[in-house]
């Protein structure tokens, strides 16, 4: 493993806040960064060394950018695979593209889970009316039904109540391929997020809380209640595994149920995540610091916390619009993306930490 020496430049595909920040971080640890991304808008941009602005399928594009990359991550999966299957024949991508391709599909990444001994919601592939006709009846109700891919956010997929609402769910959601879930009587939800050095070593962070409002996180608190704690260590060992399997470099984070069966696997994105957020000030090393030291072949950091109590709020839409008043609070720590205002949009959080 040689690291990758401070001035190297970080090439990463995608233009969202989630780059914004790996930027910010690469640049504390003396990093250039390069942004590849079609967006008008690409707040990851702003602060990085270099942009390209163009789409991610053409080849000459493809191969300029890794030939000024010496490393290449992503900062969203739901970025075609073909290019960063490409890039990796050009220049060291991380997470490998196969990793990308487990976490696009809700199948396969619920199959991988239960194949390592992870507990899922009962869980079925359809791709006809009469395949969901089918999987209700193994299933029951209420389920859900998710597209299989580019799905998030609640995005993709709906609720059924009764076998009698499955035309119009199969409808709903574009009659494309899916799974059907039953639904879990989760008490709580909390996420692993781990990272894993090119050496193999592993950090992760204790687990967050993580409420959701209209299918989108709104909020995250550490230390999680009772009900999340007991099922850290379950939740961090399949999260383990999944990442030793697939060879992983970088942040990964698995998203679960608490339930009082034991932690439920929702699904994974190979990637820093919003639920990790908080780790910026609430960590001794942020989730975006150590995706780039694992990606760089650095040792990982201390993934402590530094408050007793952390919450990160996220303001989503008109809630950014209050600003103004977390920078009146002593220990609260503003983020904004530098996004345009649309709802349901995320566009910034705010941390509070209680020493
Ligand atoms: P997902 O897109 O899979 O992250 O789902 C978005 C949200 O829907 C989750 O955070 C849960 O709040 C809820 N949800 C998803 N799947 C289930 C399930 N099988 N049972 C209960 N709630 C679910």
């Amino acid at each position: 493993m040689t690291p990758l020496a401070p001035g190297s430049t970080i090439g990463i595909l995608g233009g969202g806040q989630l780059g914004r920040m790996l930027g910010i971080a690469a640049a504390q640890l003396g990093y250039r960064t390069e942004i590849l991304a079609p967006d008008e808008e690409a707040v990851a941009a702003q602060t990085a060394s270099s942009f390209i602005r163009a789409d991610y399928q053409s080849r000459i594009v493809l191969d300029d950018f890794a030939h000024s990359a010496n490393v290449v991550t992503f900062e969203f999966e739901n970025i075609a695979v073909d290019p960063v299957t490409y890039l990796a024949t050009k220049v060291a991508v991380h997470p490998s593209p196969a990793a990308l391709a487990i976490a696009q599909d809700r199948a396969k990444e619920k199959q991988f889970a239960d194949d390592l001994g992870g507990r899922t919601a009962p869980w079925a592939r359809v791709e006809s009316l009469e395949d969901l006709q089918a999987a209700i009846a193994t299933i029951g109700t209420p389920a859900i039904l998710k597209t299989l891919r580019l799905g998030y956010d609640g995005k993709g997929q709906v609720q059924l109540h009764s076998a009698d609402e499955a035309e119009s769910a199969w409808a709903a959601i574009g009659a494309r391929p899916a799974i059907l879930e039953g639904v879990v009587p989760f008490t709580h939800e909390f996420s692993i997020i781990l990272a894993r050095g090119q050496d193999g070593a592993m950090v992760s962070y204790p687990p967050p809380w993580n409420e959701h409002r209209d299918g989108i996180l709104a909020r995250s608190t550490l230390p999680a209640p009772a009900e999340i704690a007991v099922h850290w260590a379950e939740a961090a060992t399949l999260t383990g595994r999944i990442a030793d399997r697939l060879g992983y470099v970088g942040v990964l984070t698995c998203e679960f149920f608490a339930t009082p069966d034991g932690p439920v696997f929702n699904e994974m994105a190979p990637r820093v995540h919003n639920s990790g957020h908080w780790t910026i000030e609430g960590a001794v090393t942020s989730q975006f610091e150590n995706h780039i030291r694992a990606i760089c072949g650095l040792p990982l950091g201390d993934t402590g916390i530094t408050a007793r109590r952390i919450e990160m709020q996220n303001l989503i839409g008109s809630e950014a619009e209050n600003w103004h008043a977390a920078l009146l609070e002593p220990d609260a720590h503003l983020h904004l993306y530098g996004k345009q205002q649309r709802p349901g949009r995320k566009m910034g959080h705010v941390t509070r930490l209680v020493r």
